[in-house]
């Protein structure tokens, strides 16, 4: 078997790695432009490698090898580095590799479109104005989805309670000459990353 040097398997701090990332973070980054010679200074020294630098800033560059090539190639539709600007891709730490004999983790390429959604402002209180605060023990985000759902508009906590009060009079009104039997609306699911109700 061939020997390993740790200077292949220690990572360059210059470029992305595990430790730029979280415990389960999953990053989208947009691809800005490939340099395809990029003079690369590891511990072994300096080498020529293919490098991805981002649109978004803030984020190291990455090495491409060919792992994370295949996958770019699959997000991209294309094989050719010049097709790859402005493809948005996925990056996430795989534990575990075997490579070069040693277990390690590394950036990998999700094969796939971004699944990642990026929260969309919340709106503010449609009656009110004002921003849409935690209440009742349910977050923002999940009275904003539910208000929608039951009201056709988000709402905060107060305007909501007005609102189903104003609902209730004129179903009792309605069901006292109707005799309608009102059955309760079942609580929504609702997505804590995205608000959407389920
Ligand atoms: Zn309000």
């Amino acid at each position: 078997m061939e020997k390993i040097h740790w200077k292949k398997v220690v990572s360059d701090p210059n470029y992305i790695g595990e430790a730029d990332f979280a415990e389960g973070e999953e990053k989208v980054l947009t691809i800005g432009r490939i340099n395809a010679a990029e003079t690369v200074e590891t511990a072994e020294g300096k080498s020529k490698k293919a490098v991805v630098h981002w649109k978004e800033p803030g984020h190291k560059p990455m090495i491409l090898n060919v792992a994370r090539s295949k996958n770019i190639e699959k997000v991209a539709g294309s094989p050719y580095f010049e097709d790859w600007p402005g493809v948005q891709v996925q990056l996430y730490i795989e534990h575990g590799i075997k490579a070069f004999g040693e277990v390690v983790s590394a950036v990998r390429v999700r094969p796939h479109k971004p699944r990642v959604q990026r929260q969309a402002p919340l709106p503010p209180c449609t009656d009110c104005g004002n921003p849409i605060e935690p209440a009742m023990g349910k977050d923002a985000r999940w009275l904003a989805a539910y208000t929608t759902k039951n009201y056709g508009v988000p709402l905060c906590a107060g305007c909501a309670q007005k609102r189903k009060e104003a609902t209730a009079e004129t179903q009792q009104e309605a069901e006292s000459s109707a005799e309608v039997q009102q059955t309760e609306e079942p609580i929504p699911e609702v997505n804590p990353d995205t608000g959407e109700v389920l």
